[in-house]
C-alpha cells in the first residue's frame, strides 16, 4: 500500500513538472493521440522508424502554437521535440521525432484555401495542403502555380522546407522562389507573418530551411494562367555530351519549352523502372523501354503548354524548337495530354506500384546538385563505370539556372550559373541480397558520393541527409554560421525538426 501511494505521488509530481504527460492537460481545438502513434514513425524511405510520444492532430494554428509554446516553456529540462509531418514522403526520418510530438499537418483546418484572381494572382493555402488539391482548386479559376515537383501528393510545408524542383525550375526557379508570404509558428510558439518586406529574415530562413526555424502554417503562392493541354515529348540520345548541350541550350533560350527534364536509360525494363511513365503510343513512354542493346541512352523530356485553339501555331513552334536539337531522329515520341494529367503523371505510376505491393518498399534515394562544369566528369564515372548493368529506378538529370534561385533562402546549391539536378530514385526489393537489394544500392550510393568528394565536383546534396554536425557544416560551407545563427534566433532550444539531425536539443 505504501509502495502504491509512493508511485502515485511520483506520477502526479512528474505530471505537474516538465514531464511529457503534461501535454495531456493542454487545451487544444484538435486532439492528441498517445496510443496510435506507429504510423508517425514511417515515411516513404521506409528505412528509419522513430516512435513519437504523441501525435497532435491540430484543428487550428493556435493548437500548434500552444503545443510548441508549452514545450518551449518547459525549457531545457524537457527532452521533448516537435516534428511537423506533411505527407511523410521524407526518405530518412526527417519528419519523425523520437519520443517527441509529431504534428499531423494535413489535419490543420481553419481558413480555407483561397484563390485571388487579378493581374498578379495568388493562392493562400495551408502548410498541410497537398499540391494536387491546390492545383484542382486553382484550375477552377483557370490558374495554376508556376513551379512544381514531379509528384503532387506532397504538402506545401514539406516541399517549401526543401526547395521544390521540377522541369519548370529553369524558368521560374524552385517552389521556394514562387512564394510571396508565409505564416510561421517559431520554436518559441510565436505565430508570425513574414515576407520580403515583413520579418524578411524569418521568411528567407524558413524557405529551404529543412523545418529548422518554424512550422509553415500558411503560404501565399504565386499563380499564372493555366493551359488546357500539354504537348509531351521525349527524344533519345546515345551521347551524354550532346544530350547535355541540348538541355543547356534549351534552358538558356528565350523561346523554349515550359518544362525541361531528362533521364538516363541503363539497359533496363521492368515495372519499377517505368514508374514515372504513363503514356500510350504516339507514346513517349516507349522511350524509356527503348531497346538500348546494353548501351546507356539519355532521354530528353519536354513539354509545351497550350490551349486547344492555338494548336497550329503550337505545332509550328514545337517543330522549330525540335529542329535545333541533335537527338537520334528515329526516336521522337510525342503526345498531347490534358494539363492536369501531365502535372499529376507520377500518381498513375504510384497507383500501379501500390497495386503490386511495390510502393511501400525501401527507397534509398540519392539527390544531387552537380555544377555544369563537372557534369561530363560525373556522367563518365557514374554512368560509364559505377552504374553500368542496371539501375533500380529512374535516374533524372536536368539543368537549372542559378539566377532563378534566391540566395537569401536557406537552401544550399553549387556555386555555378548552371547546375544539374541528378536524382537516383531507387527502390530496393525487400530482403534481396542481390543487385536490387538495399545493401547493394547503398554501396552504389556511397561510391557515387565518394567519387564526387575525391573528384572535388563541388556537388551539393538535395534533400540532404547527414548524421553528424561536422557533415552538416561541410554541407553548408560558408553559410553554416548564418544557418546556426538563425537557429539560435527562431528555435533556440532546438525543438523543431529533430529528424534532420542538424541540431540536438540541449538538456
Ligand atoms: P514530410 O516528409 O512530411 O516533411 C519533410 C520535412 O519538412 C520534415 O523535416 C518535416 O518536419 C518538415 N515539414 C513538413 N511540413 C512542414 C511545415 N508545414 N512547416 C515546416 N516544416 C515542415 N522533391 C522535389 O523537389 N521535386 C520532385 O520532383 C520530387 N518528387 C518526389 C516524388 C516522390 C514520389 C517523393 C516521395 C518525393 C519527391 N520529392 C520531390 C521530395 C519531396 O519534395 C520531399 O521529400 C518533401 O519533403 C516531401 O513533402 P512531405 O509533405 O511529404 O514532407
Amino acid at each position: 500500500m505504501i509502495l502504491f501511494l509512493t508511485c502515485m505521488t511520483i506520477t502526479i509530481n512528474i505530471c505537474f513538472s516538465s514531464n511529457p504527460c503534461s501535454l495531456r492537460t493542454l487545451s487544444v481545438d484538435g486532439h492528441f493521440s498517445f496510443d496510435e502513434v506507429h504510423h508517425a514513425a514511417k515515411d516513404f524511405g521506409n528505412r528509419f522508424q522513430l516512435l513519437p510520444l504523441a501525435v497532435l492532430y491540430p484543428k487550428s494554428v493556435s493548437d500548434i502554437a500552444t503545443t510548441i509554446r508549452h514545450i518551449w516553456q518547459m525549457g531545457p529540462n524537457s527532452e521533448l521535440t516537435v516534428a511537423a509531418r506533411g505527407h511523410s514522403h521524407s526518405l530518412q526520418g526527417q519528419a519523425q521525432a523520437h519520443q517527441g510530438v509529431v504534428i499531423n499537418m494535413e489535419s490543420l483546418q481553419g481558413r480555407k484555401m483561397h484563390v485571388h484572381t487579378g493581374n498578379y494572382p495568388y493562392v493562400d493555402a495551408s502548410g498541410g495542403d497537398l499540391w494536387i488539391d491546390i492545383l484542382r482548386e486553382c484550375l477552377k479559376y483557370e490558374l495554376a502555380p508556376k513551379s512544381w515537383t514531379d509528384y503532387l501528393h506532397l504538402t506545401v510545408g514539406g516541399t517549401l522546407s526543401n526547395a521544390g524542383v521540377s522541369g519548370q525550375a529553369f524558368r521560374h526557379g524552385p517552389q521556394i522562389n514562387n512564394v510571396h508570404q508565409l505564416e510561421v509558428v517559431t520554436g518559441m510558439g510565436e505565430v508570425l507573418n513574414c515576407s520580403e518586406k515583413q520579418n524578411s529574415d524569418l521568411f528567407h530562413s524558413v524557405l529551404g530551411g529543412l523545418g529548422q526555424f518554424g512550422i509553415i502554417t500558411r503560404a501565399r503562392i504565386s499563380l499564372e494562367p493555366a493551359s488546357d493541354m500539354v504537348k509531351w515529348i521525349r527524344v533519345l540520345y546515345s551521347d551524354f555530351t550532346t544530350f547535355a548541350a541540348d538541355q543547356e541550350r534549351l534552358i538558356g533560350a528565350g523561346s523554349t519549352f515550359d518544362y525541361i527534364e531528362g533521364f538516363v536509360i541503363i539497359n533496363r525494363t521492368g515495372l519499377l523502372n517505368n514508374w514515372r511513365s504513363s503514356f500510350n503510343p504516339q507514346d513517349p513512354v516507349q522511350a524509356s523501354q527503348f531497346q538500348s542493346d546494353g548501351r546507356t541512352l539519355y532521354c530528353l523530356e519536354l513539354a509545351k503548354y497550350f490551349n486547344r485553339d492555338r494548336i497550329d501555331a503550337l505545332n509550328e513552334e514545337v517543330r522549330n524548337l525540335l529542329s535545333q536539337l541533335r537527338y537520334i531522329t528515329s526516336t521522337l515520341f510525342l503526345t498531347e495530354v490534358p494539363y492536369l494529367e501531365f502535372l499529376d503523371r507520377v500518381h498513375v505510376s504510384e497507383v500501379k506500384l501500390r497495386s503490386k505491393g511495390l510502393w511501400e518498399v525501401p527507397h534509398p534515394w540519392l539527390n544531387l546538385l552537380v555544377p555544369k562544369s563537372k557534369i561530363n566528369d560525373f556522367a563518365d564515372e557514374v554512368f560509364g563505370n559505377i552504374l553500368t548493368d542496371t539501375s533500380n529506378g529512374p535516374i533524372l538529370i536536368y539543368p537549372v539556372n542559378k539566377s532563378k534561385w534566391d540566395n537569401r533562402t536557406s537552401v544550399v546549391i553549387p556555386d555555378e550559373d548552371i547546375f544539374y539536378l541528378v536524382a537516383f530514385l531507387t527502390s530496393a526489393v525487400p530482403s534481396s541480397t542481390g543487385n536490387d537489394g538495399l545493401e547493394h544500392i547503398l554501396t552504389q550510393n556511397k561510391r557515387i558520393l565518394e567519387f564526387c568528394e575525391t573528384a572535388r565536383l563541388g556537388m551539393k546534396q538535395y534533400l540532404p541527409h547527414y548524421t553528424t554536425q561536422e557533415e552538416w557544416k561541410a554541407h553548408f560551407g560558408p553559410r553554416w554560421e548564418v544557418f546556426a545563427q538563425r537557429k539560435s534566433i527562431y528555435d533556440p532550444l532546438a525543438i523543431l525538426a529533430p529528424g534532420q539531425r542538424i541540431f540536438q536539443k540541449a538538456i
